[in-house]
Protein backbone atom coordinates (compact mmCIF):
# COMPACT_ATOMS: atom_id res chain seq x y z
CA UNK A 1 0.00 0.00 0.00
CA UNK A 2 1.05 3.25 -1.00
CA UNK A 3 -0.17 6.70 1.04
CA UNK A 4 -0.20 10.33 -1.25
CA UNK A 5 -2.12 13.54 -0.39
CA UNK A 6 -5.60 13.36 -1.04
CA UNK A 7 -7.15 15.27 -3.22
CA UNK A 8 -10.41 14.53 -4.13
CA UNK A 9 -12.81 11.57 -2.60
CA UNK A 10 -14.04 8.59 -4.00
CA UNK A 11 -12.85 5.22 -4.46
CA UNK A 12 -11.40 4.18 -7.79
CA UNK A 13 -10.79 0.64 -9.14
CA UNK A 14 -9.31 0.15 -12.59
CA UNK A 15 -6.88 -0.47 -15.42
CA UNK A 16 -3.84 2.31 -15.78
CA UNK A 17 -3.08 4.06 -18.56
CA UNK A 18 0.13 5.57 -18.12
CA UNK A 19 -0.03 8.96 -19.41
CA UNK A 20 3.91 9.15 -20.98
CA UNK A 21 5.00 12.26 -22.20
CA UNK A 22 7.75 12.62 -24.87
CA UNK A 23 10.44 14.44 -23.67
CA UNK A 24 12.30 15.82 -26.41
CA UNK A 25 16.29 15.95 -26.04
CA UNK A 26 16.95 19.63 -26.39
CA UNK A 27 20.41 21.00 -28.09
CA UNK A 28 21.52 24.80 -27.94
CA UNK A 29 22.84 25.22 -31.53
CA UNK A 30 24.35 28.58 -32.79
CA UNK A 31 22.80 29.88 -35.77
CA UNK A 32 24.24 32.24 -38.38
CA UNK A 33 22.50 36.09 -39.02
CA UNK A 34 21.08 34.52 -42.11
CA UNK A 35 18.97 31.88 -39.84
CA UNK A 36 17.38 34.08 -37.47
CA UNK A 37 14.38 35.46 -39.44
CA UNK A 38 13.18 31.27 -40.49
CA UNK A 39 13.88 30.55 -36.61
CA UNK A 40 11.97 33.55 -35.84
CA UNK A 41 9.53 32.49 -37.74
CA UNK A 42 9.16 28.76 -36.46
CA UNK A 43 8.86 30.25 -33.04
CA UNK A 44 5.65 32.62 -34.41
CA UNK A 45 4.13 29.38 -36.09
CA UNK A 46 4.60 27.53 -32.79
CA UNK A 47 3.00 30.26 -30.66
CA UNK A 48 -0.01 30.43 -33.05
CA UNK A 49 -0.36 26.69 -33.34
CA UNK A 50 -0.01 26.84 -29.56
CA UNK A 51 -3.11 28.83 -29.04
CA UNK A 52 -5.05 27.55 -31.81
CA UNK A 53 -5.00 24.12 -30.06
CA UNK A 54 -5.49 25.75 -26.48
CA UNK A 55 -9.06 27.41 -27.98
CA UNK A 56 -10.12 24.24 -29.51
CA UNK A 57 -9.96 22.37 -26.02
CA UNK A 58 -11.47 25.42 -24.73
CA UNK A 59 -14.20 24.82 -26.70
CA UNK A 60 -15.76 21.90 -24.89
CA UNK A 61 -14.15 23.15 -21.00
CA UNK A 62 -15.95 24.36 -18.68
CA UNK A 63 -15.78 27.73 -17.17
CA UNK A 64 -13.51 27.45 -14.41
CA UNK A 65 -11.15 25.42 -17.18
CA UNK A 66 -11.94 28.03 -19.93
CA UNK A 67 -10.21 30.93 -17.32
CA UNK A 68 -7.39 28.82 -16.80
CA UNK A 69 -6.33 28.12 -20.49
CA UNK A 70 -7.29 31.39 -20.78
CA UNK A 71 -4.03 32.28 -18.38
CA UNK A 72 -2.03 30.25 -20.66
CA UNK A 73 -3.00 31.40 -23.30
CA UNK A 74 -2.32 34.87 -22.33
CA UNK A 75 1.40 33.63 -21.16
CA UNK A 76 1.82 32.86 -24.62
CA UNK A 77 0.96 36.47 -25.90
CA UNK A 78 3.23 37.96 -23.36
CA UNK A 79 5.62 40.35 -24.71
CA UNK A 80 7.73 40.34 -21.88
CA UNK A 81 8.16 36.12 -22.58
CA UNK A 82 8.03 36.79 -25.93
CA UNK A 83 11.07 39.41 -26.07
CA UNK A 84 13.30 37.28 -23.55
CA UNK A 85 13.11 34.32 -26.20
CA UNK A 86 13.51 36.84 -29.56
CA UNK A 87 16.51 38.30 -27.94
CA UNK A 88 18.39 35.25 -27.57
CA UNK A 89 17.89 34.61 -31.31
CA UNK A 90 18.43 38.06 -32.42
CA UNK A 91 21.64 39.07 -30.30
CA UNK A 92 22.60 35.81 -28.64
CA UNK A 93 22.49 33.66 -32.14
CA UNK A 94 20.62 30.72 -30.42
CA UNK A 95 18.26 28.60 -32.18
CA UNK A 96 15.13 29.10 -31.73
CA UNK A 97 13.88 25.73 -29.46
CA UNK A 98 16.97 25.98 -27.15
CA UNK A 99 15.90 29.76 -26.57
CA UNK A 100 12.37 28.63 -25.58
CA UNK A 101 13.57 25.84 -23.97
CA UNK A 102 15.71 28.27 -21.48
CA UNK A 103 13.20 30.98 -21.46
CA UNK A 104 10.41 28.63 -19.97
CA UNK A 105 12.77 27.19 -17.53
CA UNK A 106 13.56 30.63 -15.96
CA UNK A 107 10.07 31.44 -15.80
CA UNK A 108 9.39 28.01 -14.18
CA UNK A 109 12.08 27.79 -11.75
CA UNK A 110 11.33 31.87 -10.85
CA UNK A 111 7.92 30.85 -8.93
CA UNK A 112 9.04 26.95 -8.26
CA UNK A 113 11.48 29.00 -5.70
CA UNK A 114 8.66 31.23 -4.16
CA UNK A 115 7.70 30.68 -0.93
CA UNK A 116 3.87 30.94 -1.50
CA UNK A 117 2.56 27.17 -1.86
CA UNK A 118 0.02 28.76 -4.67
CA UNK A 119 2.88 30.41 -6.23
CA UNK A 120 4.88 27.41 -6.49
CA UNK A 121 1.99 25.11 -7.97
CA UNK A 122 2.34 27.82 -10.90
CA UNK A 123 5.14 26.83 -12.27
CA UNK A 124 3.48 23.69 -13.33
CA UNK A 125 1.13 25.93 -16.01
CA UNK A 126 4.77 27.45 -16.91
CA UNK A 127 5.92 23.83 -17.82
CA UNK A 128 2.63 22.94 -19.46
CA UNK A 129 2.75 25.75 -21.69
CA UNK A 130 6.14 25.45 -22.28
CA UNK A 131 6.04 21.52 -23.42
CA UNK A 132 3.41 22.44 -26.09
CA UNK A 133 4.92 25.37 -27.66
CA UNK A 134 8.41 23.15 -27.85
CA UNK A 135 6.72 20.19 -29.55
CA UNK A 136 4.89 22.43 -31.91
CA UNK A 137 8.05 23.98 -32.41
CA UNK A 138 9.80 20.35 -33.03
CA UNK A 139 6.59 19.25 -35.23
CA UNK A 140 5.62 16.78 -32.93
CA UNK A 141 2.56 15.61 -32.15
CA UNK A 142 0.94 15.86 -28.41
CA UNK A 143 -1.06 13.19 -26.55
CA UNK A 144 -4.29 13.57 -25.74
CA UNK A 145 -6.86 12.34 -23.43
CA UNK A 146 -9.56 12.79 -25.41
CA UNK A 147 -8.75 9.63 -27.38
CA UNK A 148 -9.52 7.30 -24.38
CA UNK A 149 -12.53 5.00 -25.29
CA UNK A 150 -12.67 2.85 -21.94
CA UNK A 151 -12.69 3.23 -18.45
CA UNK A 152 -8.94 3.57 -17.14
CA UNK A 153 -7.11 5.17 -14.09
CA UNK A 154 -4.58 8.07 -15.26
CA UNK A 155 -1.27 7.67 -13.97
CA UNK A 156 0.97 10.40 -15.02
CA UNK A 157 4.34 12.40 -13.01
CA UNK A 158 2.13 15.09 -13.61
CA UNK A 159 -1.46 15.98 -14.68
CA UNK A 160 -1.51 19.28 -16.04
CA UNK A 161 -4.28 21.88 -16.26
CA UNK A 162 -4.70 21.38 -20.62
CA UNK A 163 -4.86 17.71 -19.54
CA UNK A 164 -7.75 17.72 -17.25
CA UNK A 165 -9.54 19.92 -19.75
CA UNK A 166 -9.71 16.51 -22.28
CA UNK A 167 -10.83 14.68 -19.23
CA UNK A 168 -14.27 12.74 -19.63
CA UNK A 169 -15.95 11.74 -16.60
CA UNK A 170 -17.65 9.26 -17.24
CA UNK A 171 -13.97 7.71 -19.09
CA UNK A 172 -11.43 8.91 -16.03
CA UNK A 173 -12.04 6.58 -12.91
CA UNK A 174 -9.86 8.40 -11.36
CA UNK A 175 -5.99 9.75 -11.08
CA UNK A 176 -2.45 9.56 -9.53
CA UNK A 177 0.24 11.58 -10.03
CA UNK A 178 4.06 11.75 -8.43
CA UNK A 179 3.65 15.54 -8.07
CA UNK A 180 1.22 18.13 -6.91
CA UNK A 181 -0.32 19.02 -3.67
CA UNK A 182 -3.76 20.08 -2.63
CA UNK A 183 -3.95 23.42 -4.00
CA UNK A 184 -2.72 22.31 -7.07
CA UNK A 185 -4.76 23.49 -10.22
CA UNK A 186 -4.96 18.98 -10.51
CA UNK A 187 -6.37 18.88 -7.22
CA UNK A 188 -9.05 21.77 -7.60
CA UNK A 189 -10.25 20.42 -11.14
CA UNK A 190 -10.73 16.34 -9.68
CA UNK A 191 -12.60 18.12 -6.71
CA UNK A 192 -14.78 20.17 -9.24
CA UNK A 193 -15.02 17.27 -11.52
CA UNK A 194 -15.79 14.88 -8.73
CA UNK A 195 -12.93 12.77 -10.28
CA UNK A 196 -11.49 10.92 -7.04
CA UNK A 197 -7.64 11.82 -7.14
CA UNK A 198 -4.06 10.99 -5.13
CA UNK A 199 -1.37 13.25 -5.76
CA UNK A 200 2.34 13.70 -4.58
CA UNK A 201 2.90 10.02 -4.87
CA UNK A 202 6.89 10.62 -5.38
CA UNK A 203 7.26 7.86 -8.03
CA UNK A 204 3.87 6.06 -8.76
CA UNK A 205 4.51 6.92 -12.62
CA UNK A 206 7.68 4.42 -12.57
CA UNK A 207 5.74 1.30 -10.45
CA UNK A 208 3.16 0.79 -12.98
CA UNK A 209 3.05 -0.01 -16.66
CA UNK A 210 -0.46 0.49 -18.73
CA UNK A 211 -2.77 -2.43 -18.28
CA UNK A 212 -1.22 -3.21 -14.35
CA UNK A 213 -4.72 -2.79 -12.04
CA UNK A 214 -4.99 -0.42 -9.69
CA UNK A 215 -7.59 0.64 -6.30
CA UNK A 216 -7.49 3.73 -4.30
CA UNK A 217 -9.26 5.51 -2.12
CA UNK A 218 -8.94 9.64 -2.68
CA UNK A 219 -10.40 10.43 0.74
CA UNK A 220 -7.50 8.64 2.41
CA UNK A 221 -5.05 9.09 0.03
CA UNK A 222 -4.47 5.22 -0.37
CA UNK A 223 -3.44 3.29 -3.26
CA UNK A 224 -2.86 -0.77 -3.82
CA UNK A 225 -1.32 -1.79 -6.95
CA UNK A 226 -2.41 -4.68 -8.82
CA UNK A 227 -4.71 -5.79 -5.43
CA UNK A 228 -5.68 -9.47 -4.69
CA UNK A 229 -9.27 -10.36 -5.32
CA UNK A 230 -9.88 -10.10 -1.68
CA UNK A 231 -8.70 -6.85 -2.05
CA UNK A 232 -10.62 -5.86 -4.80
CA UNK A 233 -13.44 -7.26 -3.12
CA UNK A 234 -13.00 -5.00 -0.26
CA UNK A 235 -12.92 -1.67 -2.11
CA UNK A 236 -16.00 -2.69 -4.52
CA UNK A 237 -18.01 -3.12 -1.06
CA UNK A 238 -16.88 0.50 0.17
CA UNK A 239 -17.36 2.04 -2.99
CA UNK A 240 -20.74 0.42 -3.35
CA UNK A 241 -21.70 1.32 0.45
CA UNK A 242 -20.34 4.88 -0.40
CA UNK A 243 -22.93 5.34 -3.78
CA UNK A 244 -25.65 3.45 -1.29
CA UNK A 245 -24.74 6.50 1.35
CA UNK A 246 -25.13 8.87 -1.25
CA UNK A 247 -27.71 7.80 -2.56
CA UNK A 248 -29.82 7.99 0.27
CA UNK A 249 -29.21 10.97 1.37
CA UNK A 250 -30.64 12.03 -1.91
CA UNK A 251 -34.07 12.12 -0.17
CA UNK A 252 -33.02 15.15 1.76
CA UNK A 253 -31.91 17.07 -1.18
CA UNK A 254 -35.33 18.65 -1.51
CA UNK A 255 -36.04 18.78 2.62
CA UNK A 256 -35.55 22.12 4.64
CA UNK A 257 -32.86 21.70 7.48
CA UNK A 258 -35.25 20.83 10.73
CA UNK A 259 -34.34 19.27 13.99
CA UNK A 260 -35.94 16.21 15.11
CA UNK A 261 -38.29 18.70 17.40
CA UNK A 262 -38.78 21.28 15.18
CA UNK A 263 -36.05 23.89 14.76
CA UNK A 264 -35.08 25.26 11.61
CA UNK A 265 -31.62 26.21 10.49
CA UNK A 266 -29.68 26.73 6.72
CA UNK A 267 -27.21 24.33 5.46
CA UNK A 268 -25.70 26.07 2.98
CA UNK A 269 -21.98 25.89 0.58
CA UNK A 270 -18.83 26.85 0.34
CA UNK A 271 -18.02 27.41 -2.89
CA UNK A 272 -13.96 28.93 -5.10
CA UNK A 273 -15.76 29.53 -8.66
CA UNK A 274 -18.41 30.52 -9.93
CA UNK A 275 -19.52 26.78 -11.72
CA UNK A 276 -19.65 25.47 -8.15
CA UNK A 277 -22.48 27.14 -7.61
CA UNK A 278 -24.38 24.54 -10.14
CA UNK A 279 -22.87 21.60 -7.97
CA UNK A 280 -24.04 23.69 -4.33
CA UNK A 281 -27.66 23.22 -6.41
CA UNK A 282 -27.70 19.87 -7.41
CA UNK A 283 -26.87 18.88 -3.62
CA UNK A 284 -29.44 20.86 -2.33
CA UNK A 285 -27.76 23.76 -0.98
CA UNK A 286 -30.31 26.83 0.78
CA UNK A 287 -27.77 29.47 -0.41
CA UNK A 288 -23.89 29.94 -0.82
CA UNK A 289 -22.66 30.53 2.76
CA UNK A 290 -19.01 31.64 1.71
CA UNK A 291 -18.04 32.43 -1.58
CA UNK A 292 -14.25 33.08 -1.55
CA UNK A 293 -13.13 35.36 -4.05
CA UNK A 294 -9.95 34.70 -4.20
CA UNK A 295 -9.59 32.74 -7.20
CA UNK A 296 -10.66 35.81 -9.68
CA UNK A 297 -7.68 37.10 -8.48
CA UNK A 298 -5.55 34.55 -8.51
CA UNK A 299 -3.44 32.71 -11.51
CA UNK A 300 -3.20 36.62 -13.60
CA UNK A 301 -1.27 39.67 -14.40
CA UNK A 302 -3.13 42.15 -12.94
CA UNK A 303 -6.30 42.54 -10.90
CA UNK A 304 -9.65 41.91 -12.86
CA UNK A 305 -11.95 44.40 -13.69
CA UNK A 306 -15.11 45.81 -12.46
CA UNK A 307 -16.96 43.85 -15.68
CA UNK A 308 -15.14 40.50 -14.98
CA UNK A 309 -15.94 40.34 -11.48
CA UNK A 310 -19.30 41.35 -12.53
CA UNK A 311 -19.94 38.75 -15.07
CA UNK A 312 -18.49 36.03 -12.16
CA UNK A 313 -20.57 37.28 -9.59
CA UNK A 314 -23.97 37.41 -11.37
CA UNK A 315 -23.29 33.68 -12.43
CA UNK A 316 -23.34 32.24 -8.70
CA UNK A 317 -26.56 35.21 -8.17
CA UNK A 318 -28.76 33.90 -10.98
CA UNK A 319 -27.60 29.90 -10.46
CA UNK A 320 -28.89 30.56 -6.60
CA UNK A 321 -32.17 32.31 -7.66
CA UNK A 322 -34.13 33.56 -4.69
CA UNK A 323 -31.84 31.96 -2.40
CA UNK A 324 -29.09 34.29 -0.31
CA UNK A 325 -25.51 34.40 -1.76
CA UNK A 326 -22.71 35.55 0.65
CA UNK A 327 -19.58 36.57 -1.69
CA UNK A 328 -16.90 37.46 0.80
CA UNK A 329 -14.66 40.06 -0.68
CA UNK A 330 -10.86 39.57 -1.39
CA UNK A 331 -9.19 37.95 1.13
CA UNK A 332 -5.53 37.87 -0.09
CA UNK A 333 -2.58 37.48 2.34
CA UNK A 334 -1.06 35.16 4.99
CA UNK A 335 -0.78 31.89 2.68
CA UNK A 336 -2.24 32.93 -0.61
CA UNK A 337 -0.57 36.14 -2.55
CA UNK A 338 -0.67 37.80 -5.43
CA UNK A 339 2.33 38.36 -7.14
CA UNK A 340 1.42 41.66 -9.29
CA UNK A 341 0.23 43.24 -5.43
CA UNK A 342 3.71 43.49 -4.84
CA UNK A 343 3.13 42.79 -1.19
CA UNK A 344 6.91 43.05 0.33
CA UNK A 345 7.82 39.72 2.30
CA UNK A 346 6.70 39.63 6.19
CA UNK A 347 7.68 37.56 9.49
CA UNK A 348 4.51 36.68 10.17
CA UNK A 349 2.04 37.25 7.26
CA UNK A 350 -0.82 35.57 8.48
CA UNK A 351 -0.83 38.45 10.99
CA UNK A 352 0.19 41.25 8.49
CA UNK A 353 -0.94 42.69 5.87
CA UNK A 354 -4.11 41.04 4.28
CA UNK A 355 -7.63 41.05 3.20
CA UNK A 356 -9.80 44.05 4.76
CA UNK A 357 -5.87 45.52 5.60
CA UNK A 358 -5.11 45.77 1.71
CA UNK A 359 -8.40 47.22 0.89
CA UNK A 360 -8.88 50.10 3.89
CA UNK A 361 -5.32 51.10 2.31
CA UNK A 362 -6.15 51.08 -0.78
CA UNK A 363 -9.50 52.24 -1.38
CA UNK A 364 -9.24 52.23 -5.31
CA UNK A 365 -9.18 48.20 -5.58
CA UNK A 366 -11.81 47.54 -3.10
CA UNK A 367 -14.10 49.91 -4.69
CA UNK A 368 -13.75 47.63 -8.05
CA UNK A 369 -15.30 44.83 -6.32
CA UNK A 370 -17.64 46.51 -4.42
CA UNK A 371 -19.13 48.03 -7.05
CA UNK A 372 -18.92 44.68 -9.13
CA UNK A 373 -20.70 42.97 -6.31
CA UNK A 374 -23.58 46.58 -6.36
CA UNK A 375 -24.43 45.99 -10.02
CA UNK A 376 -24.62 42.43 -9.90
CA UNK A 377 -27.23 42.44 -6.88
CA UNK A 378 -29.56 42.80 -8.92
CA UNK A 379 -29.61 39.12 -10.24
CA UNK A 380 -30.45 37.33 -6.71
CA UNK A 381 -29.94 37.80 -2.71
CA UNK A 382 -26.68 39.38 -2.66
CA UNK A 383 -24.96 39.15 1.05
CA UNK A 384 -21.78 41.20 0.89
CA UNK A 385 -19.17 39.74 3.72
CA UNK A 386 -15.97 41.77 4.67
CA UNK A 387 -12.89 39.18 6.26
CA UNK A 388 -10.60 39.44 8.90
CA UNK A 389 -12.30 42.12 10.74
CA UNK A 390 -10.97 42.72 13.96
CA UNK A 391 -12.22 46.06 15.61
CA UNK A 392 -15.89 47.98 14.59
CA UNK A 393 -13.26 51.15 12.83
CA UNK A 394 -12.53 48.70 10.21
CA UNK A 395 -16.00 47.77 9.75
CA UNK A 396 -17.38 51.14 10.03
CA UNK A 397 -14.39 52.15 7.08
CA UNK A 398 -15.71 49.26 5.00
CA UNK A 399 -19.35 50.89 5.00
CA UNK A 400 -18.18 53.98 4.23
CA UNK A 401 -16.13 52.81 1.28
CA UNK A 402 -19.39 50.76 0.45
CA UNK A 403 -21.79 54.16 1.05
CA UNK A 404 -18.93 55.73 -1.80
CA UNK A 405 -19.55 52.86 -4.03
CA UNK A 406 -23.63 53.45 -3.49
CA UNK A 407 -23.15 57.19 -4.03
CA UNK A 408 -21.08 56.58 -7.17
CA UNK A 409 -24.11 54.48 -8.36
CA UNK A 410 -26.91 56.01 -8.47
CA UNK A 411 -25.11 59.28 -10.34
CA UNK A 412 -24.14 57.61 -12.49
CA UNK A 413 -27.63 55.87 -12.92
CA UNK A 414 -26.55 52.66 -13.03
CA UNK A 415 -29.05 49.90 -11.49
CA UNK A 416 -28.41 48.05 -8.23
CA UNK A 417 -30.72 46.19 -5.88
CA UNK A 418 -30.59 48.12 -2.22
CA UNK A 419 -31.74 45.64 -0.23
CA UNK A 420 -28.41 43.48 0.07
CA UNK A 421 -26.88 42.62 3.48
CA UNK A 422 -23.55 43.28 4.68
CA UNK A 423 -21.65 40.96 6.93
CA UNK A 424 -18.30 40.38 8.60
CA UNK A 425 -16.30 37.21 9.32
CA UNK A 426 -15.59 36.65 13.03
CA UNK A 427 -12.44 34.82 12.68
CA UNK A 428 -10.33 37.19 14.47
CA UNK A 429 -10.48 36.33 18.81
CA UNK A 430 -10.74 40.46 19.33
CA UNK A 431 -13.74 40.57 16.88
CA UNK A 432 -15.37 37.62 18.64
CA UNK A 433 -14.75 38.81 22.23
CA UNK A 434 -15.92 42.51 21.45
CA UNK A 435 -18.55 41.25 18.73
CA UNK A 436 -21.63 43.20 20.55
CA UNK A 437 -19.54 46.40 19.65
CA UNK A 438 -20.06 45.54 16.27
CA UNK A 439 -23.31 44.01 16.20
CA UNK A 440 -25.05 47.55 15.09
CA UNK A 441 -22.68 47.54 12.25
CA UNK A 442 -24.30 44.92 10.35
CA UNK A 443 -27.20 42.01 9.46
CA UNK A 444 -25.08 39.12 9.88
CA UNK A 445 -21.80 37.63 11.45
CA UNK A 446 -19.94 34.17 9.93
CA UNK A 447 -17.50 32.54 12.48
CA UNK A 448 -14.87 31.76 10.35
CA UNK A 449 -13.23 29.06 12.41
CA UNK A 450 -10.24 27.52 10.50
CA UNK A 451 -8.58 31.59 11.57
CA UNK A 452 -10.34 31.39 14.58
CA UNK A 453 -8.82 28.43 15.85
CA UNK A 454 -5.51 29.39 14.62
CA UNK A 455 -5.57 32.86 16.01
CA UNK A 456 -7.14 31.96 19.26
CA UNK A 457 -4.96 29.19 20.36
CA UNK A 458 -1.32 30.51 18.60
CA UNK A 459 -1.54 27.72 16.07
CA UNK A 460 -0.01 28.00 12.85
CA UNK A 461 -2.94 25.84 10.92
CA UNK A 462 -0.23 25.29 8.06
CA UNK A 463 2.52 23.75 10.38
CA UNK A 464 1.73 19.86 10.44
CA UNK A 465 4.51 19.53 13.63
CA UNK A 466 1.94 21.55 15.84
CA UNK A 467 -1.38 20.60 14.38
CA UNK A 468 -3.03 18.15 17.27
CA UNK A 469 -2.90 21.65 19.20
CA UNK A 470 -5.02 23.40 16.31
CA UNK A 471 -8.20 21.69 18.07
CA UNK A 472 -11.66 22.75 17.52
CA UNK A 473 -13.18 21.32 20.84
CA UNK A 474 -10.60 24.15 22.64
CA UNK A 475 -12.94 24.98 25.26
CA UNK A 476 -11.46 28.58 25.14
CA UNK A 477 -12.66 28.54 20.89
CA UNK A 478 -16.42 27.20 22.18
CA UNK A 479 -16.65 29.63 24.20
CA UNK A 480 -15.96 32.84 21.63
CA UNK A 481 -18.38 30.50 19.50
CA UNK A 482 -21.11 30.48 21.66
CA UNK A 483 -20.37 34.64 23.16
CA UNK A 484 -20.72 35.62 18.97
CA UNK A 485 -24.21 33.41 18.36
CA UNK A 486 -25.40 34.79 21.80
CA UNK A 487 -24.62 38.35 20.82
CA UNK A 488 -25.99 38.31 17.64
CA UNK A 489 -29.28 37.11 18.84
CA UNK A 490 -28.93 39.74 21.20
CA UNK A 491 -28.75 42.59 18.53
CA UNK A 492 -31.10 41.00 16.58
CA UNK A 493 -28.95 39.42 14.10
CA UNK A 494 -28.54 35.82 12.72
CA UNK A 495 -25.18 34.37 12.63
CA UNK A 496 -23.54 31.51 10.70
CA UNK A 497 -20.62 29.56 10.28
CA UNK A 498 -18.51 28.70 7.18
CA UNK A 499 -15.04 27.72 8.80
CA UNK A 500 -14.54 23.86 8.30
CA UNK A 501 -16.32 22.62 11.56
CA UNK A 502 -19.38 23.52 10.29
CA UNK A 503 -19.45 20.79 8.22
CA UNK A 504 -18.01 18.53 10.90
CA UNK A 505 -20.48 15.75 12.52
CA UNK A 506 -19.14 15.71 15.86
CA UNK A 507 -19.58 19.47 16.24
CA UNK A 508 -22.75 20.19 14.65
CA UNK A 509 -25.05 18.99 17.73
CA UNK A 510 -23.33 21.29 20.29
CA UNK A 511 -22.71 24.22 17.47
CA UNK A 512 -26.93 23.52 16.50
CA UNK A 513 -27.41 23.74 20.44
CA UNK A 514 -25.61 27.22 20.78
CA UNK A 515 -28.26 28.32 18.74
CA UNK A 516 -25.95 29.17 15.33
CA UNK A 517 -28.62 29.87 12.87
CA UNK A 518 -26.37 28.42 9.70
CA UNK A 519 -23.86 26.02 8.78
CA UNK A 520 -22.01 26.34 5.35
CA UNK A 521 -19.49 23.75 4.48
CA UNK A 522 -18.67 22.00 1.17
CA UNK A 523 -21.31 21.07 -1.52
CA UNK A 524 -20.66 16.86 -0.79
CA UNK A 525 -20.86 17.32 3.37
CA UNK A 526 -24.35 19.23 3.18
CA UNK A 527 -26.81 16.20 2.56
CA UNK A 528 -25.06 14.38 5.72
CA UNK A 529 -25.60 17.26 7.67
CA UNK A 530 -28.88 17.81 6.90
CA UNK A 531 -29.58 14.40 7.69
CA UNK A 532 -27.68 14.26 10.95
CA UNK A 533 -29.94 17.51 12.21
CA UNK A 534 -33.43 15.96 11.52
CA UNK A 535 -32.29 13.18 13.81
CA UNK A 536 -31.18 15.65 16.68
CA UNK A 537 -33.46 17.21 19.49
CA UNK A 538 -32.95 21.44 19.60
CA UNK A 539 -33.86 21.17 22.91
CA UNK A 540 -31.72 18.31 24.20
CA UNK A 541 -28.88 20.01 22.05
CA UNK A 542 -29.45 22.86 23.89
CA UNK A 543 -28.87 22.01 27.20
CA UNK A 544 -25.89 19.55 26.35
CA UNK A 545 -24.26 22.59 25.08
CA UNK A 546 -24.54 24.89 28.29
CA UNK A 547 -23.16 21.76 29.71
CA UNK A 548 -20.08 21.35 27.78
CA UNK A 549 -19.28 24.99 28.08
CA UNK A 550 -18.66 24.11 31.70
CA UNK A 551 -16.28 20.92 30.69
CA UNK A 552 -12.34 22.11 31.06
CA UNK A 553 -10.66 19.76 28.77
CA UNK A 554 -11.40 19.42 24.90
CA UNK A 555 -11.18 15.09 25.07
CA UNK A 556 -13.51 15.55 27.80
CA UNK A 557 -15.68 18.14 25.69
CA UNK A 558 -15.69 15.71 22.89
CA UNK A 559 -16.18 12.60 25.04
CA UNK A 560 -19.52 14.36 26.24
CA UNK A 561 -20.67 15.41 23.13
CA UNK A 562 -20.31 11.21 21.36
CA UNK A 563 -22.25 10.47 24.65
CA UNK A 564 -24.72 12.86 24.41
CA UNK A 565 -25.53 13.45 20.73
CA UNK A 566 -26.42 10.97 17.96
CA UNK A 567 -23.16 12.16 15.94
CA UNK A 568 -21.47 8.98 16.29
CA UNK A 569 -23.14 7.32 13.17
CA UNK A 570 -25.04 10.52 11.25
CA UNK A 571 -25.90 7.87 8.47
C1 LIG B 1 -12.07 30.66 8.02
O1 LIG B 1 -11.07 31.29 8.39
O2 LIG B 1 -12.72 29.89 8.75
C2 LIG B 1 -12.56 30.80 6.63
C3 LIG B 1 -13.70 30.27 6.25
O3 LIG B 1 -11.79 31.49 5.76
P1 LIG B 1 -10.47 30.93 5.02
O4 LIG B 1 -10.41 29.46 5.27
O5 LIG B 1 -10.67 31.29 3.59
O6 LIG B 1 -9.41 31.70 5.71
MG1 LIG C 1 -10.25 32.96 7.24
Amino acid sequence: MMTGIAASDGIAIGKVLLLKKEIPVIMRTVISDSEIKPHIKVLEDAIEKSIFQLKNIQSDSDPEMIKILDSHIMMLEDIEFLNEIRLKIEEGKQDAVSAADETIRFFADMFRGMKNEYMKERSEDITDIGYRLIMNMLGREIHSLRSIKEPVVIVAHDITPSDTAQMKKNLVLGFLTDIGGRTSHAAIMARSLEIPAVLGLGNISSLVQDGDTLCFDGAEGTIIINPDPKTIQKYSKKNLQLQKEKDLLCIFKDHSSISADGHRVQICANIGIPSDAKRADEYGAEGIGLYRTEFLYMDRAGFPSEDEQFEAYKIVLETMGNRPVIIRTLDIGGDKNLPYLSIPEEANPFLGYRAMRIFLDRPEIFKVQLRALLRASIYGKLRIMYPMISCVEEVRAANLILEECIQELDAEGIKYCSEFEKGIMIEIPSAAIAADLIADEVDFFSIGTNDLIQYTCAVDRMNEKIAGLYNPFNPAVLRLIKNVIDVAHDNGIWCGMCGETAGDSRLIPLYLGMGLDEFSMSASSMLRARKLISRLSYEKMRLMSEKVLKIKTSDDIKFFIAQNSISENPL
